[in-house]
This record gives C-alpha cells, structure tokens and sequence, in this order.
C-alpha cells in the first residue's frame, strides 16, 4: 500500500518544489514506484520533470473538478519510476468553485483510494499557502515532509504551519504524522547556516533528517532543463545529497 506524503511549508521559495521532485527522483533510482501529484497553480514540479503542463492533457484540477478519472490524468516523466499528475494555472480558480460548493476536504482522498496500492510513495507537492489545496492535500496523507530554508528567519511561520496540521487531525486527519524535515540551501561556509541547523534540530526533535541540502548551482538549474538532478548532474554535490536522503529517508519509513 502506497504512503501518502504533503511537501509542507507555507512559505513559498524554500525548496519544497526542489525536494518532491528530487526525493521522488531519488527513490525512482532506487526502484520505487513515485507518483507525484502538483497540486500548486504555479506547476513547477510538472514542468521541473519534463512534462508540458498546457498542452491539453488533464491535470489535477480536472481530476478535482470532476471532469477525469484521477488516472487518466496521471503521466510519465523525465525520472525512471516517477509519474505525474500534473498541474498548471487552471487550479487558481478551483479554490473559490470549492469554497462555493463546500464539502471539499476529502476530494483528493477519495480519488486516490484506487490508485494508492500501484505505487510506493505519493508525493503531494503544496503550494505556498494554507488556503483549501494545501488542505485538501493534508487530508489526503498519512504524513508530512517539511522542508525549510536555512536562513534567518527559518523558524518562521512554524507555529502556523503546526496549527494548520493540528486543525486538519483534530477534524479530518487524525492518523497525519510528520515524516520528517529537510534542511535546504545549507552553506556549511556560514555560522548562520549552522546555526539554523542547531535551532531547527531542537525544535523538532529527531524529526530533522540527517542529510543536509547544500546550496548547489545545479539544483537550481535542472528544472530548465526539464530533469532532476540526478539526471542533469548526477555527480553534483545536490545530486549526492537527494540520493542520500533518498536512502535516509528509505531506512527510516521502512523501521
Ligand atoms: P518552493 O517550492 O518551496 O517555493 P523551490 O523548490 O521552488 O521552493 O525553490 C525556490 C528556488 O530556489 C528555485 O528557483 C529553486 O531552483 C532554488 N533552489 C531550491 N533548492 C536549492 C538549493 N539547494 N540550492 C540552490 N537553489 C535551490
Ligand atoms: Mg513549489
């Protein structure tokens, strides 16, 4: 049975889009069935893998609206063992159709019952807000990846973010974990980076992976090219840090 995981962070610009697609890629390499599911407007994770998301071809918002089996808007990628569903700016508009309509929570859920036991891992890449998509992922997972920036105000915005979670299992989600926390763009250069370590590892315990993101060039210039860093560069420092925590985060959902 497939493990449903939100890439979680309300703020916008700190690696959750660089992580779902280079943790799904990296588990790909290591033979696992990904699904990736985009459920931002903005479609960077279905562009970031090569896929053409206004060509015509459903995306979430169809399967959402109603208007596609949530299967038939699923398609390959550029990465060896990861699909799609894509996602472009179409999806803007949902939030306000649902709001009207109300009784939204579970839609993603529901859609994926059927498909849940053909992969290994679903990766729902959120967008930068707590508003209804965000929800409707959350609700849809049985845990949360959080990725935060290792800047100065990294811890910022958390308490939200906690909120948010608490609110969804207190009604909708009780089972919702977190899986885990990815630091991004480490400068192992700076004390200011070591510092947001040291603060990001207490506050959340031993839920902080071990593999620290560097900020890599490479990482930032894959997407252009449609591929993941392992398929760009694999021998790049960002490519050996996603495989790394391909495997870190293999061992430890597997415990
Ligand atoms: P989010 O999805 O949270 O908005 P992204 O993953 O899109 O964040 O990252 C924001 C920007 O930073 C993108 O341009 C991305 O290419 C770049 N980026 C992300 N992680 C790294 C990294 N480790 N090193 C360098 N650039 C990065
Ligand atoms: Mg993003």
């Amino acid at each position: 049975m497939g493990k449903i995981i939100s890439i979680f962070n309300q703020k916008g610009g700190v690696g959750k889009t660089t992580t779902t697609i280079n943790l799904s890629a990296g588990l790909g390499k290591l033979g696992k069935k990904v699904l990736l599911i985009d459920i931002d407007p903005q479609g960077n994770s279905t562009s970031g893998l090569g896929v053409e998301k206004n060509d015509g071809y459903p995306i979430i918002y169809d399967v959402l609206a109603n208007k596609v089996d949530l299967k038939d808007a699923i398609r390959e990628t550029s990465a060896e063992g990861v699909s799609i569903i894509g996602s472009n700016n179409e999806l803007a508009g949902l939030e306000i159709e649902l709001a009207r309509e109300g009784n939204w929570e579970k839609i993603l859920i529901s859609k994926l019952e059927n498909v849940k036991d053909k992969y290994d891992y679903i990766f729902i890449d959120c967008p930068p807000s707590l508003g209804i998509l965000s929800v409707i992922g959350l609700v849809a997972s049985d845990s949360v990846i959080i990725p935060i920036q290792c800047e100065y105000y990294a811890l910022e915005g958390v308490s939200q973010l906690f909120e948010t979670i608490k609110l969804v299992k207190k009604g909708l989600n009780p089972n919702l974990e977190i899986e885990g926390v990815v630091l991004s763009m480490f400068d192992g250069r700076t004390n200011l980076s070591i510092q947001v370590v040291d603060e990001v590892k207490s506050f959340f315990k031993g839920k902080v992976y071990v593999s620290l993101i560097p900020r890599n060039v490479r990482l930032a210039e894959a997407p252009s090219y449609g591929l993941s860093i392992m398929d760009y560069d694999s021998k790049s420092k960002g490519a050996e840090a996603y495989m790394e925590l391909a495997e870190e985060f293999l061992e430890l959902v597997e415990e």
